[in-house]
């Protein structure tokens, strides 16, 4: 048998973290956890590292920090703090993988940690690569560390690439099951509450990507994601709506011929093939029954009433660091959205006169990544006080 692989989960709470916690114990002799990590949420925590055991935990905020060796005194391993824990976690030498599951612009220092250890990474982060989607994807080729799409469209399009010459490929097509407000018509966006777009009708995810899918932001993301992963330019890379959420992605090649990748909706899929590539495990998820789902809808995405859509295609053709004014913007609007300081309406809107107002820079370097998200947020966040 081999050895197991050793595991890394940056943001294990969360919904991607806690699903590929749920992967690793159905196996639990495949694998071992290497270090869980955290923001705030450490009763969580705690209660993962007393199932999972792993060597050590990071913990982001300080008084979490604190509150975990009082929670959990006989802890073994080292309880690392903020975002130098998590980058030491990261960039672990022990690590086989690193899921790199963290929400936001959180993510983008220590991804880059596991980066530059030359780790292979399950990417579920996808605002790492919209932030910083040049230096990511150069630093992984320098440092000979291996990107693997946890995003359900991302893998799907990498499963319709194994066998193929990449030369050979003409467009991928992106699915988007479009959201609660897919057929609401546009005169009802004004009264759109924080509860009703958190009811997502096919996923269940973290409330930020949950708002990001309802704007389709999050699919504009994906859009910039399929970018940096598969190397295309974003005329070769399309959105199509399709409600039930059953065929994941598409890729055309230049003969005309589609391949789907399909199956029942299922985040524990992605997440496994991203652990276990290149080769596939058995997995207890519902078969797909397409008799019982009956027919397949397929519609374009309306950019006039998810104009998120549209202002990540247009970062996307702007290049430089227009994708990360784009992400800070938006982490912005869709936390004083949650709030119920901004209307969804508002999302776009500060989004758009923030990219309006920010200088793009042609060739960011990591620093300046960083430096720009903030200023970023400052006049997000001046936007929305006025
Ligand atoms: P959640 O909000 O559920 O979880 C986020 C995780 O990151 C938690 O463990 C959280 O810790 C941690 N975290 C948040 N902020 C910080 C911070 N500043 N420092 C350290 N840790 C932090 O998000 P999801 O699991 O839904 O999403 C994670 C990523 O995966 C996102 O980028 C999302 O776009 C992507 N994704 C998610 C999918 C899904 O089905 N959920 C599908 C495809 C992609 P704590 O619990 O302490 O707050
Ligand atoms: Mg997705």
């Amino acid at each position: 048998m081999a050895a197991p692989r050793t595991i890394t989960i940056l943001g294990s709470t969360g919904s991607i973290g806690t699903q590929t916690l749920d992967v690793i114990g159905r196996r639990s002799t495949e694998y071992q956890v290497r270090y869980l990590t955290c923001n705030t949420r450490v009763d969580d925590l705690v209660a993962q590292a007393r199932v999972f055991q792993p060597y050590g935990v990071a913990i982001r905020e300080e008084s979490a920090w604190r509150r975990f060796q009082e929670l959990y005194p006989d802890f073994a391993g080292p309880v690392l703090r903020g975002e130098e824990g998590l980058c030491e976690a990261a960039a672990d030498e022990q690590n086989d993988v690193v899921l790199s599951a963290m929400v936001g612009f959180s993510g983008v220092v220590p991804t880059m940690a596991a980066i530059r250890s030359g780790h292979v990474i399950g990417l579920a982060n996808k605002e790492t690569l919209v932030s910083a989607g040049a230096i990511m994807t150069a630093a992984a080729r320098a440092h000979g560390a291996t990107l693997l799409a946890v995003d359900s469209e991302h893998s799907a399009i990498a499963q319709c690439l194994v066998g193929e010459r990449f030369s050979d490929v003409a467009r991928l097509i992106i699915t988007a099951s479009g959201g609660p407000f897919r057929s609401l018509p546009a005169n009802e966006f004004h009264a759109i509450t924080p509860e009703r777009a958190l009811r997502h009708p096919n996923w269940s995810m973290g409330s930020k990507i949950t708002i990001d899918s309802a704007t389709l932001m999050n699919k504009g993301f994906e859009v910039i994601e399929a970018r940096w992963l598969f190397d295309l330019p974003s005329e070769k890379i399309d959105v199509i709506v399709h409600p039930q959420s059953i065929i994941h992605s598409m890729v055309e090649f230049v003969d005309g011929s589609v391949k789907a990748q399909m199956g029942v909706p299922s985040m524990l899929v992605p997440i496994q093939y991203a652990l276990t590539y290149p080769v596939r495990l058995p997995l207890d998820v519902p078969s797909m029954d397409l008799a019982a789902i009956g027919s397949l809808t397929f519609e374009a995405a309306d950019t006039e009433r998810f104009p998120c859509l549209r202002l990540a295609y247009e970062a996307l053709r702007t290049e430089g660091s227009a994708a990360c004014i784009l992400n800070a913007a938006n982490e912005v609007a869709v936390a004083a959205f949650l709030a119920g300081d901004l209307p969804f309406t508002g999302i776009a809107e500060v989004i758009a006169r923030t990219l309006d107002h920010m200088e793009v820079v042609a060739h960011p370097s990591l620093d300046d990544i960083v430096a720009i998200d903030g200023e970023s947020r400052r006049r997000a966040a001046e936007y929305l006080s006025n």
